[in-house]
């Protein structure tokens, strides 16, 4: 079966006057649809950019797709068109932005915003389709009609972010790019908007990547879980694999030690020690090693190998024996 979006070997960089920013690495990906994945790491992990990759949006003759292929839905991201992707981006994939009011046009009414969303990818429909299509995206997201006609500063921070989320569902993408949708809002809206897009992924089926650095959004939304560092996936797997399992990437466990655990006394968080790598002079081997209190002389020298164990997979030396084998970080 073929998936919904398929990364293969994606490599990306940004060009700078002085050297060249090496931020996404070598990134595989399979999402399917109606999954939703959580992909995770700290800022400069390249998070961004990977969404950024797929909708073609990276900064014109900066950000640039070295190599590798993207393929949504059949199409090949990297090889289409920029016409082509005016009418993929909204129709087949839409992306959710942190701040929504840089989302939205402040002199425009939002129910205007929404329908010029419809206007160019549904050609076909009447002006009175699209007032009804409006009308009925408006209660699909939680959006009282009769405020169509207002501006996005007569709402509230999560009230936008709702008509953020009509605009980027107006016409039923197959898959939404969500990058941090809830860390401008506060606590109770953040719940409220994310309770909204796990109803909208059951009623509309729709695939999505949630990028966040926040692994509590992540246990309570996504079936799957990535872990990014310097540009790599370093871990992948199952909400239950990451969340429950007993083996992990030494940047995992170090994520989950930097968090608080209200079932220990602990008065004292653990957190990573280190600065993520300069991204215009990564280091040999496993990009980690500088920071990661299991490094040996091999992970200096060899990029560490993915190692699969069912729907988990872990790029780490610890999990491989000299044959390749899997091992586990128990035995270590
Ligand atoms: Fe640590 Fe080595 Fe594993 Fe990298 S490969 S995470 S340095 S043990």
């Amino acid at each position: 079966m073929s998936h919904l979006l398929e990364i293969k070997d994606l490599h990306v960089t940004y060009r700078g006057d002085e050297a060249k920013v090496y931020a996404v690495n070598g990134l595989d990906l399979t999402l399917d649809s109606g999954q939703t994945l959580g992909l995770v790491g700290e800022t400069g992990a390249g998070k961004t950019t990977t969404a950024l990759s797929i909708m073609r949006l990276l900064p014109e003759r900066i950000g640039i797709i070295e190599k590798g292929q993207i393929t949504l839905d059949g199409y090949d991201i990297t090889q289409a068109s920029d016409a082509d992707m005016r009418v993929l981006r909204g129709s087949l994939v839409s992306m959710i932005f942190q701040d929504p009011m840089t989302s939205l046009n402040p002199i425009r009414r939002v129910g205007e915003q929404v329908a010029e969303v419809l206007e160019l990818h549904q050609k076909n429909l009447s002006k009175e389709d699209i007032d009804k299509k409006v009308d009925e995206i408006f209660q699909l997201v939680g959006l009282p009609v009769e405020r169509k006609i207002e501006y996005p500063h007569q709402f509230s921070g999560g009230m936008r972010q709702r008509i953020v989320i009509a605009i980027a569902l107006a016409c039923q993408p197959k898959l939404l790019l969500a990058d941090e949708p809830t860390t401008a809002l506060d606590v109770t809206i953040q719940a409220q908007v994310l309770d909204l897009m796990q109803e909208l992924k059951e009623k509309l089926d729709t695939a999505t990547i949630l990028i966040t650095h926040d692994l509590g959004v992540v246990a309570e939304t996504c079936d799957q879980v990535a872990i990014m560092y310097a540009g790599e996936i370093i871990e992948i797997g199952t909400a239950e694999d990451i969340f429950e399992g007993k083996d992990h990437h030494p940047y995992t466990t170090g994520l989950f030690g930097s968090i608080p655990d209200l079932s220990k006394k602990e008065r004292r968080l653990h957190p990573i020690e280190g600065m993520m790598p300069d991204p215009t002079n990564l280091p040999s081997g496993c990009k980690f090693h500088t920071r990661c209190p299991h490094a040996t002389a091999i992970c200096q020298q060899q990029e560490p190998p993915f190692i699969k164990n069912g729907t988990q997979g872990i790029c780490c030396h610890l999990f491989a024996d000299a044959a390749g084998n899997r091992g586990s970080q128990e035995d270590k």
